[in-house]
């Protein structure tokens, strides 16, 4: 099978052929129909991420190697199943994979959170995952069905974009009355959050960009109100629009040093600040607003098995439309990580092998 793979941080990516794996016990053989490019596959490709004080913490150093098959948001069809896999599946159904997989026994994983496992070991990120032809999934529970009618690129962004997303939401406890700012709006899971939040909470959604073409997305989506912050002052616009009394919950897809200051300048007392992003950096803390103010700092790594399923359940009935704006080739993965990563996709861009 075809494969391409990360050889050496920051090079193009190879195509290579690989040997196809043959399924046993549990394990399940996927046909990659398409595979989502998330933000986390550029941090794999540069080889880490950005620190406090401007260092950089390799990947290498949390147990990842190279070369590496990237790609954790997978969709396709079933090719072939092991023995204990086969009454629970047959070929050629339609499915869309769980990529957090952990290793089975911490406290995490005992719980059902598998993507908060002491020792993770997520498809595309510490086992080869599907910027390929067929992956490999170790064990058929991380398999869900899709209906027929479903989109294939669609639902494969479900599995990161869409999941982080929906666990965001959850997490910011959101009231009928409150509002929450979804700073980062515009990428694939800004505007997953934003349908999300509209859907399920009856929130007032306002969210900050830095393109208007790109804020017209957010609208389309349902946000109630845009802030493009190349144009106005968040902050200033942000206490605008919720007459002077700032935001309930603020859930911040961006997540660097930048951001986060002004975030921190625009929390109502009691506000959930909900942070997801991988851009990452540091910031200065005013300890005493922390109680004073009662905030709440919440981090977000992906979701469970069973928010999955929740969420496949709003897509299946139209709740939720993930926004996939191009389509690459397997040859094109380097092009399509290079567009992500200079901001020039709308929502998700996905590949399909
Ligand atoms: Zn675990
Ligand atoms: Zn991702």
């Amino acid at each position: 099978m075809k494969a391409i793979r990360i050889v050496r941080p920051k090079e193009p990516l190879e195509i290579q052929e690989l040997e196809t794996p043959k399924p046993q016990g549990s394990q399940v053989l996927v046909k990659v129909q398409s595979s989502g490019v998330c933000h986390s596959d550029i941090q794999l490709w540069d080889g880490g991420y950005r620190g406090p004080g401007g260092q950089f913490l390799k990947v290498t150093d949390r147990g990842i190697k190279y070369p590496l098959t990237p790609g954790h948001e997978v969709a396709g069809t079933i090719d072939s199943l092991g023995e204990d896999a086969k009454r629970f599946f047959i070929k050629n159904e339609k499915v869309v994979i769980y990529p957090w997989i952990g290793e089975g026994l911490c406290p995490a994983c005992r719980g059902g959170e598998d993507n908060l496992c002491d020792k993770p070991r997520s498809l595309g990120v510490y086992r080869d995952g599907g910027y390929a032809e067929y992956v490999l999934v170790p064990n058929y529970r991380y398999i869900v069905k899709l209906d027929e009618d479903m989109d294939i690129d669609a639902s494969a962004t479900l599995s990161c974009s869409g999941l982080t997303a929906y666990r965001a939401i959850k997490n910011a406890n959101l009231k009928p009355d409150d509002n929450v700012v979804i700073v980062g709006g515009t990428g694939g899971l800004g505007l997953m959050a934003i349908q999300l939040a509209k859907a399920l909470t009856g929130a007032k959604v306002i969210a900050i960009g830095l393109h208007n073409n790109k804020l017209q997305a957010a609208r389309k989506c349902g946000a109630d109100a845009v802030v493009n912050s190349n144009k106005e002052d968040p902050t200033k616009a942000i206490m605008e629009l919720t007459d002077k009394m700032g935001a309930d919950a603020v859930i911040d897809f961006v997540n660097d040093s930048k951001t986060v200051e002004a975030d921190m300048q625009f929390l109502r007392r009691r506000a959930r600040l909900v942070l997801v992003g991988l851009f990452g950096g540091e910031v200065n803390l005013n300890l005493i607003n922390i109680p004073a103010r009662a905030y709440k700092l919440i981090g977000i790594d992906n979701g469970s098995i069973i928010d999955f399923i929740e969420l496949i359940s709003l897509a299946s009935r139209r709740i939720v439309k993930p926004v996939v704006s191009n389509q690459f080739k397997l040859d094109q993965a380097t092009e399509a990580l290079t567009l992500l990563r200079e901001g020039k996709i709308i929502g998700r861009s996905v590949i399909n092998p």
